[in-house]
């Protein structure tokens, strides 16, 4: 393998070009505040080992990446059962905010990585815990006591968040969640405005890599099937619409968030973590997109480069 702190050096020169046909986004009027320059990234090893690059301390809020957590602490607390009665598993084609499918015949979210989902199983964790729990669980996973919530986007959300609010509305109407509207969307907005930068995030997404056992201590932090689901999950709905695309171009089971970061996870070598608020039309870091492409291809993490793949591939894409 190449020297990693040379392909992180390299990966963000080549990623830095792409920020200029980004924008940040605006939806959250605290997050239009950021900086759309900015770019960082670790890594930890399933040794242990960190590196990082960038603006790696720089914190921002975990959004969308929010919802692996989530999804794990349900499945963990609650059981599979009741989630996958309430959101799907399938990709949804459309946009992360969309209601539009949840009007159909088949009225539940397509998965719970979509805005609507992840606010079904925000509800299904406020019924019987308190938001401290889980907040007590991110920090175990990415392993800092001091992570806490940014108030200021937690307001922001909070008080612009129409959409969501409607979309919670609409399936309280038709029995998908069932908990207090409200206290579930007090839930959801929380979980998103959690602060973070990416040496945390890359401590969480090691976990993912090594099986759901975190690398310096050896202590599982992740059922075993859980962490199947959810990676499952991660590699199938996780780059919002842009998923499928993803998995040619990076090939990492990955989650992303409109803050700006994105994590993946290289099974059994590493976890990875990136930081760049100008976003794509999907909603991916634009930045954090590319950065991750150069290190698949330069470290052959895709989850398919056996060797002889790896040349195969340039030649193709
Ligand atoms: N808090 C954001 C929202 O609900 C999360 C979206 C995201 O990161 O995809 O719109």
């Amino acid at each position: 393998m190449k020297n990693i702190d040379v392909v992180l050096k390299e990966a963000l020169e080549y990623s830095r070009k792409y920020i200029d046909k980004g924008n940040v986004a605006t939806y959250i009027p605290e997050l239009a505040k950021v900086d759309k320059n900015m770019l960082g990234a670790s890594i930890v090893t399933v040794e242990g080992k960190r590196y990082h690059i960038g603006d790696c301390q720089h914190e921002f809020t975990m959004q969308s990446i929010s919802k692996t957590i989530a999804l794990i602490y349900a499945l963990e607390h609650i059981g599979s059962k009741i989630v996958f009665s309430k959101v799907g598993m399938e990709p949804s084609g459309d946009p992360f905010n969309s209601m539009a499918k949840l009007e159909t015949k088949d009225k539940y979210p397509s998965n719970p990585f979509i805005n609507a989902g992840a606010i079904t199983v925000a509800g299904l964790i406020a019924d019987k815990y308190e938001f401290e729990d889980y907040l007590a669980f991110t920090r175990r996973l990415c392993g800092r006591d001091s992570i806490e919530v940014d108030e200021n986007v937690y307001k922001s959300e909070s008080e612009t968040g129409m959409l969501n609010r409607s979309m919670a509305f609409f399936m309280k109407n038709n029995g998908i969640i069932e908990t207090d509207v409200e206290k579930t969307l007090e839930f959801y907005f929380k979980m998103c405005s959690v602060k973070v930068n990416t040496d945390d995030l890359s401590n969480y997404a090691s976990i993912l890599s090594y099986g759901g056992v975190e690398p310096k201590s050896g202590i599982r932090l992740i059922d075993k099937e859980v962490l199947i689901v959810t990676k499952s999950l991660m590699a199938t709905c996780g780059m919002y619409d842009g998923s499928g695309e993803f998995a040619i171009r990076v090939g990492m089971p990955a989650k992303s968030g409109v803050g700006g970061g994105i994590i993946a996870s290289a099974e059994n070598k590493m976890g990875i973590s990136v930081f760049g608020p100008a976003l794509d039309v999907q909603g991916n870091s634009i930045g954090g997109y590319h950065f991750l492409e150069y290190l698949s291809k330069e470290l052959g993490l895709h989850y398919f480069s056996g060797e002889l793949a790896q040349k195969y591939r340039k030649k193709v894409i």
